[in-house]
């Protein structure tokens, strides 16, 4: 029973750096014989290089995207006695930013078909402490973002789009990051543009807020020394914005080729009679879908889990506990039972290798292995 199968990773990111070595090399030398590590021409070229391509008027490259949704926050004022509405399925940051400029995260119920936030859920959890709303825009789709622009623009409620996982993705042609009063994007290595370490950016059409990013980025200060606000030290680095701007322009063709392997996916699934079985990533009308990451659905998550590790395919749970589950939250009182669709999406998905450099000979095995296992209860050892 134990055919052996070649591995196919998660992801990998030699395949993408082996091809851009000797470019990225010269960069990091170029910054290094500069000397300049802090702010300068690098961070100025790559803001205005990822403003034009991701479409906004502005962005501000930090320090993470962590960084970036709580720099967003702070520029909004958002603080103690403030609910910022989100959904409770998505990476941690979201809330803990939240959380940590003393606001109350106010957690919402998810779509179960695209597992972003419900935005009638977002109207009914609006109150008159709603400071923002902030969606995110998960795996790579983005949220249904007119019914949120438009609770809270008849409420005056900024939005901050968490676009950490989506940039490049689009919505009925408006760009993820371009369409509420900020975007936070990270550039986390695993992210579809991803740095040689941490690095993030805060996009916006609005240049005060803009110049109010860059005084927090930056201790508030203007000039040296001088303090108007309290803000932290969110820099990112001249040596992450050089690697980011060899990258960013093929950014557009890693994209082309994730969705080329979404539809691959589809194709192949169909061929093993899987399509019943599975519930793939939608793609609405109207969006395109980025594929940061190709997350399915399957009755028996754990069990597949199994079957894939101890094949060495690469597959990962995101996330596997909703923010009103995590003991972190336990003071917003939530108990299980409270936002079912993420609770279901939490025990039944699992994403699968979405990497542009992934061949069709890699899905394959993937998608083989998929078969076997849904074929085959208690396949690999392991028992149904
Ligand atoms: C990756 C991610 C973040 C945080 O980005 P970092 O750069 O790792 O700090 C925030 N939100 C979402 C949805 C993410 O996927």
């Amino acid at each position: 029973m134990s055919a052996t199968t070649t591995p196919v990773p998660l992801l990998d990111l030699h395949a993408q750096y082996a091809p851009l070595r000797q470019q990225i090399l010269d960069a990091v030398t170029r910054v290094c014989d500069s000397q300049r590590f802090i702010m300068g021409p690098e961070i100025d070229a790559l803001e205005h290089e990822l403003a034009a391509l991701i479409g906004v008027q502005d962005a501000v490259a930090v320090s993470s995207g962590t960084d970036a949704l709580l720099v967003a926050l702070m520029a909004l004022g958002i603080g103690p006695g403030d609910e910022v509405v989100t959904t409770t399925y998505s990476f941690f940051a979201t809330a803990g930013a939240i959380t940590r400029v003393g606001a109350r995260p106010v957690l919402v119920d998810i779509d179960p078909v695209t597992y972003n936030i419900d935005p009638e859920a977002v109207a009914a959890a609006i109150t008159p402490r709603t400071k923002a709303i902030m969606p995110v825009h998960l795996y790579g789709l983005c949220a249904d973002m007119d019914p949120i622009l438009r609770i809270a623009e008849a409420r005056g409620i900024p939005v901050i789009e968490d676009a950490a996982q989506a940039i490049g993705s689009q919505y009925r042609g408006r760009p993820a990051g371009g369409m509420g009063a900020m975007g936070c994007f990270s550039f986390f290595p695993s992210k579809n543009l991803g740095a040689f370490g941490d690095a993030g950016l805060v996009t916006m059409n609005e240049p005060e807020l803009a110049k109010r990013v860059r005084l927090l980025r930056m201790h508030g200060m203007e000039p040296k020394y001088y303090h108007h606000l309290v803000g932290g030290n969110f820099r990112c680095d001249a040596l992450q914005a050089a690697v980011l701007r060899v990258k960013a322009p093929h950014l557009a063709a890693w994209t082309e080729a994730r969705r080329l392997n979404a539809k691959r996916y589809a194709q192949l699934f169909a061929e093993a009679g899987l399509r019943e079985r599975i519930v793939l990533p939608v793609q609405p009308d109207g969006q395109y879908h980025i594929y940061n990451q190709f997350v399915i659905r399957v009755p028996h998550r754990d069990e597949l889990k199994r079957f894939l590790d101890a094949r060495g395919i690469g597959n990962e749970i995101y996330y596997p506990v909703p923010f009103h589950l995590q003991p972190c939250f336990a003071s917003l009182g939530h108990s299980r039972g409270d936002f079912p669709h993420a609770e279901k999406a939490a025990d039944q998905t699992i994403a699968i290798p979405i990497y542009s450099e992934l061949s069709i000979d890699q899905q394959r095995t993937v998608v083989q292995a998929i078969a076997e296992c849904l074929g085959q209860p208690g396949a690999s050892g392991t028992t149904a």
